[in-house]
């Protein structure tokens, strides 16, 4: 599997760099975590996340598909995602140092009232700030806004409060 792993590593760091997002530079760790999300993909079918205990029924583990809806929540107040393997800029850069972190994905019986939630007005249901990048038009609902916009590549200070 080693093979897979490195192949894997390589893939994803690349996307997440053009996406503005950073790989734990422990890269053994890393490649642990990497290890993980294959095994569970032979196991389930897809990517859960390799530090949660999937269900195994799809439609149940959707918000734990790495990377998980949390990601982005928790890179923002933590620096880090919950399982280590995505990292802010400020950790990478030796700014800021994280350690465990609490579980922010709710209990099943609240995720269900999340999803009714979901499928209601999207605009008034929102529960984030949503920013627009002022280049390309991307919107996305986060605490803050992504280091790098995903589209165009601009750098975060491009983006403004879109409400
Ligand atoms: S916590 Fe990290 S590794 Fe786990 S699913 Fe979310 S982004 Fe992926």
């Amino acid at each position: 599997m080693s093979d897979e792993v490195d192949a894997f590593y390589e893939k994803l760091d690349k996307d997440a760099k053009s996406a503005g997002y950073h790989l734990n530079p422990d890269i053994d760790f890393t490649k642990a975590l990497i290890k993980g999300l294959l095994t569970n993909e032979k196991r389930y079918g897809y990517q859960a996340c390799p530090c949660r205990l999937a269900t195994g029924k799809k439609s149940d583990d959707l918000d734990i598909i790495c990377p998980c809806d949390y990601r982005d929540s928790d890179l923002d107040e933590y620096g880090t995602c919950y399982c280590g393997l995505y990292v802010s800029k400020d950790v990478v850069d030796g700014k800021k140092q994280f350690g465990s972190i609490p579980e922010r994905r709710p209990p099943k019986e609240k995720r269900g009232k999340m999803e009714q939630k979901k499928t209601g007005n999207v605009f008034t249901n929102l529960s984030k700030p949503v920013w627009r990048c002022k280049v390309c038009g991307y919107l996305c609902a986060r605490d803050e806004p992504p280091e790098v916009c995903p589209i165009c590549k601009v750098t975060k200070d491009r983006f403004e409060r879109f409400m």
